[in-house]
């Protein structure tokens, strides 16, 4: 059993209750929890009447793009002037789904410069933040389930608003790959029976998310497995390489992927699966692993980043091919992966 929340209750209502206009900010590079914890708790505080800006640095991958209340997400990187506007009137900041206040790109200042109190809500463990109120709790499978745990506890009567329960579902599902990887528990089953028992459409839900890609993108995952993975036996470990080439040649939209960094876990023999991604000035890294080895460390200590125990990410700064070849060798550094 993980640990009650219900400590943090009073505290997180008074905040609530003291302040008209909020700020909910989540992470760059966004995901299904980053954006279904944030659309949750806006529904829930502008239904309390409160004036809710929700921020994301960039843009948002295109499976997210049917929920309800996206349009209104303020995307920084394109919205200086809204996002400008939505810091100064702040009277509460809260930061959902991440640790550390890097991950929120250009947004990073605006946290910085307001005197508003600030709220962390976060399910990564070793939060960096400075938080008038730090809820951390990285036995939380999601920082969505988290967000529903701590509603359900400020509410006599549970809230189940539509649009809530759908954004907390999403934020489940992806975070944790639809219920596979170890990261929830019966705690969170429990939690899920309450959401389909109000009755949201999850086969709708399911379909929006994982069968929804237009054809080029199921060719683009061919070909990443056929062309650019490369598998290191000895080391059970793989990894996948795009270059902007293979990213123009597929067409790529932000989204496009997601989920491909898992694929070589399906390997009997992999323990550590990693994906490198060529971006303007950074090679983007994403690293996943089996059991008990820690990709959160390998982020910290070999790519500028961090994560999850099983599930992390990071930048490189240098070409791709110097980016696999620093990965081969930390890999080999790892003595107990070597069979
Ligand atoms: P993904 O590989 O899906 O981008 O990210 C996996 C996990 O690693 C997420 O929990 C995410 O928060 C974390 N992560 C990804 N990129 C970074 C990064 O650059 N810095 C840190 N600290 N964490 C990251
Ligand atoms: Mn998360």
């Amino acid at each position: 059993m993980r640990n009650s929340t219900g400590k943090y209750s009073k505290q997180l209502s008074d905040f609530f209750k003291k302040s008209g206009n909020i700020v909910l900010v989540t992470h760059h590079n966004p995901d299904g929890d980053a954006i279904g914890s944030m659309l949750a708790l806006y529904r829930y505080l502008a239904d309390k009447g409160k004036h809710v800006s929700m921020v994301s640095p960039n843009s948002m991958e295109s499976f997210l793009m049917w929920m309800n209340d996206v349009d209104s997400v303020i995307i920084a990187e394109k919205e200086k002037e809204r996002l400008a506007d939505a810091f100064r009137r702040a009277e509460l900041i809260v930061i959902l789904d991440l640790n550390q206040t890097d991950r929120t790109g250009i947004v990073k200042d605006y946290i910085e410069e307001s005197s508003a109190p600030r709220i962390l809500i976060d399910h990564h463990p070793g939060p960096d933040i400075k938080a008038d109120l730090l809820i951390s709790e990285p036995q939380f499978s999601s920082t969505a389930e988290l967000v529903f745990a701590l509603v359900n506890e400020m509410e006599n009567n549970p809230y189940r608003n539509k649009s809530f329960l759908e954004a907390i579902y999403v934020g489940m599902i992806t975070d944790t790959g639809n219920f596979r990887f170890g990261s929830y528990n019966g705690d969170t089953l429990r939690e899920v029976a309450k959401i389909l028992d109000s009755g949201i459409d999850k086969d709708r839900i399911i379909s929006l998310i994982y069968d929804n890609f237009p054809l080029k993108r199921l060719k683009f995952k061919g070909f990443a497995i056929y062309e650019r993975m490369e598998y290191m036996e000895e080391y059970s470990s793989a990894y996948i390489y795009l270059d902007q080439n293979d990213l123009e040649r597929f067409d790529y939209c932000q989204g496009d992927t997601e989920g491909f960094v898992n694929i070589p876990l399906s390997v009997n023999n992999v323990i550590v699966s990693a994906l490198f991604i060529e971006k303007d000035d950074h090679i983007k890294v994403s690293l996943r692993s089996k059991g008990d080895f820690s990709v959160n460390e390998m982020a910290v200590a070999h790519f500028n980043g961090g994560g999850h125990h099983n599930a992390a990410g990071g930048r490189y700064y240098g070409t791709l091919r110097e980016c696999c070849s620093h990965f081969r060798n930390v890999i080999q550094n790892y003595i107990d992966l070597k069979k």
